[in-house]
């Protein structure tokens, strides 16, 4: 990644350039990834909704699920709320999933033969 102050090339993840101290964004993947409100496709029950609030909000999705489940029985447009973010709501991982996996190790690994 490049330092938007002063263009320097630095490590990838970082929070602050090596060069400049300037703070840096996040990087893109992962906020694509995470602090969205998506419908969970890793951990759903009927929709994902659910877990994708309680990834949204870090709760627990059972807690969520339950929640919304005694929600159900007060007088409101619950189920019909549940339906518009079904609908709404893209789809994404949630929980550990939805951690961006490690950078790919170097090509050369002396532990992987080639052959
Ligand atoms: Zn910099």
């Amino acid at each position: 990644m490049i330092c938007p102050n002063c263009k320097k090339e630095i490590a990838a993840g970082s929070n602050f350039c090596c060069a400049c101290g300037a703070k840096q964004p996040p990087e893109t993947a992962y906020a694509f990834s995470r602090g969205r409100l998506v419908r969970s496709i890793n951990d759903r029950k009927i929709a994902g909704v659910c877990a994708g609030l309680a990834d949204y909000f870090d709760l627990d999705p059972t807690l969520v699920r339950v929640i919304w489940a005694l929600a159900t029985f007060i007088p409101g447009p619950n189920i019909i709320a549940y339906v518009v973010l079904w609908i709404v709501l893209p789809e994404g991982f949630t929980g550990t999933a939805a951690v961006p996996p490690p950078a790919p190790a170097p090509s050369v690994s002396p532990s992987q033969p080639t052959s």
